[in-house]
């Protein structure tokens, strides 16, 4: 029979609750503000309550969220964000309030994790065993799965606070990361271009030197993560991927950097078919949660 997933994609600012079975059947999805935890994790308590009373039990829930988090089911602070600046959030047992309120297992994960998952069960890492997945949006996050499990180990992955070569001739903007300043996410994030320029990310013409300084991180770090993790894919979603020729920009640049020492023909032929955009659209992290859902559901029936 199919299985009922509840998902969460909680997000610093807001919180995304969805009931489904699969891409084809996302339920009434609600979307509220990220305030404290007790109201924002008890609204989303009380639309699973509903959902269930509308459509039956819930096999399990899945929850994508915001970090730093424990994603490890052996360690005793499993399911909880750990040390967020967010204030109220440092500490918070996320996983263990919706299971207990619930009585379902719960799967939880980094919202980047979760949507590499996503893409990974219904997207554009069908198939794949070693995958990454990043967003470049307000912030810059990357996770994925490597040898077919996703990537946990000493916490999880901070892509997004990696340091890139950064040239203060060319842009002597200093990033914004209040951690380490000029990182991957300091330099190349939505806000980063805004601040920059003085103008609006979305609102910069094709042409725009911002988009060629933009390719240029993305692409350095994308190189990175290609000579330290051998991915098989590369899926960059996030609202600043949106800017139409952003993708192809980087798709060039990568080759270019790597100038022919990775020789294979994923990168040599079909870079187009080896760095893409997300096939589950805006959709990876929700579609995710059901996918960490439908893991913890077979986690427990083991
Ligand atoms: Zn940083």
């Amino acid at each position: 029979m199919t299985k009922l997933w509840g998902g969460i994609e909680a997000g610093g600012t807001k919180f995304v609750c969805a009931a489904g079975t699969g891409p084809n059947d996302i339920r009434a999805e609600q979307r509220f503000p990220t305030t404290t935890p007790t109201e924002t994790i008890g609204r989303a308590i009380d639309y699973f309550r509903q959902q269930q009373a509308e459509h039956g039990k819930l096999a399990a829930v899945g929850i994508a969220s915001f970090g730093p988090i424990d994603p490890n089911p052996a360690s005793p602070k499993f399911g909880t964000i750990t040390t967020t600046p967010k204030p109220g959030w440092a500490n918070t047992d996320f996983a263990g309030a919706v299971g207990r309120a619930l009585g379902v297992p719960v799967g939880f994960d980094t919202d980047v994790n979760a949507a590499a998952l996503g893409e990974w069960r219904w997207g554009a890492g069908q198939g794949l065993a070693n995958l990454i997945y990043f967003t470049i949006g307000t912030g810059i996050g990357g996770g994925g799965l490597l040898n077919g499990k996703l990537m946990h180990g000493l916490i999880h992955p901070e892509m997004g606070h990696m340091r890139l070569p950064h040239d203060l001739t060319a842009d002597p903007y200093r990033g914004r990361c209040p951690y380490h300043g000029d990182c991957f996410e300091g330099l190349a994030c939505g806000p980063a271009i805004s601040e920059r320029w003085k103008q609006a990310a979305d609102t910069l013409p094709d042409g725009h030197p911002a988009w060629v300084l933009e390719a240029h991180y993305l692409a350095l770090a994308m190189t990175n993560v290609i000579c330290t993790l051998s991915p098989e894919r590369i899926i960059l979603g996030g609202g600043v991927m949106s800017h139409p020729t952003l993708l192809a920009m980087v798709q060039r640049e990568v080759r270019e950097l790597l100038a022919g020492y990775v020789q294979s023909p994923a990168i040599l032929n079909n870079i187009d078919k080896y760095i893409v955009a997300p096939g589950l659209g805006n959709q990876s992290g929700v579609l995710g949660a059901f996918a960490l859902a439908e893991q913890a559901f077979s986690a427990a029936a083991r």
